[in-house]
């Protein structure tokens, strides 16, 4: 009698859940929602962390559009994921706000120049990689710092959380001063006044800053590759179907040639000289 009554309850709870994702659906205005859904039931969106900051990779224009190529990349992935462009939601995320943004269920993807590395993968799973990129340093142009070693006892700046600022002290130039700020910009805006002496990441983010219209002729890049950058789609630590469909996209991309377009649109202006699009899960160390 006690089974029954136990089993009569249990399906009870059954048909409410199930009522309640057949509804759950169409809610458009629930926070919660971070793009679980299929996207075929017309009203989910799907939130995804891009950087704000960034031209030609992630920026938030003045008109409160977005553009640069990981917004290009995401754009696509989620299409494949079944959203439209109007279904996604942008949420940015700094550099040292990835890992937990994605634990958190704030953002269902990150396309914000993040790079594949051992210990993020500890805390979040990875699709891709869809660019290689090197680290790099900006000066002015009147700088007479040309390589690393240039930097031992000068003003670096570099961004907390950042690929980029870890190697710097673990080997590019440990003897530097290292200013960790919280944007890419923030760094920029540093060497102009000339509160820094240098500013390092990689050579695409660099690239874009330098060809700004307010920038343009006053920094240079060094030229150097002080490491190997593959950019990965941040997915939730444990999520293995997202990050397969996801793979599956940017594959596609790249064979339809939409990864060549959002390439030429984004680093053209920037004539940064990009590498050639990666095989999905070949990390270059
Ligand atoms: N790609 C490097 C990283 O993931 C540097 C750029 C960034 O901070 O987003 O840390």
């Amino acid at each position: 009698m006690k089974l029954r009554k136990a089993s009569a309850a249990a399906a009870a709870a059954l048909v409410l859940a199930l009522t309640a994702t057949a509804c759950g659906g169409g809610d458009k205005d629930s926070d919660s929602d971070t793009g679980s859904g299929s996207g075929s039931g017309g009203g989910d969106k799907i939130k995804i962390g891009i950087k704000y900051d960034q031209p030609g990779l992630g920026l938030k224009e003045p008109d409160g559009s977005f553009s640069g190529f990981d917004v290009d990349v995401a754009t696509y992935v989620a299409k494949e994921l079944g959203y439209d462009a109007d279904q996604i939601e942008w949420v940015e995320t700094k550099s040292a706000d990835r890992e937990n943004a994605l634990a958190r269920g704030d953002v269902k993807l990150i396309a914000a120049t993040y790079s594949i590395n051992d210990e993020r993968k500890e805390k979040v799973d990875f699709a891709g990689p869809y660019l290689l990129a090197h680290q790099d340093l900006l000066v002015k142009s009147d700088s007479d710092i040309t390589k690393a070693t240039d930097l031992n006892g000068k003003k670096l700046c570099s961004v907390t959380g950042s690929t980029s600022a870890q190697n710097v002290k673990a080997e590019i130039a440990p003897k530097a001063q290292l200013r960790e700020y919280g944007g890419y910009s923030e760094c920029i805006a540093g060497l102009q006044s000339g509160a820094v002496d240098a500013v390092t990441t990689d050579d695409s983010i660099l690239a874009g800053f330098a060809a700004q219209d307010k920038y343009k002729g006053q920094f240079k890049l060094a030229g150097l590759k002080l490491s190997n950058e593959n950019y990965g789609i941040g997915i939730k630590k444990g999520d293995t179907a997202t990050a397969d469909k996801v793979n599956k996209a940017l594959e596609k991309m790249v064979a339809d040639k939409a990864w060549q377009k959002a390439v030429d649109d984004n680093f053209g202006p920037a004539e940064y000289k990009n590498e050639p699009a990666p095989q999905i899960g070949n990390i270059v160390k």
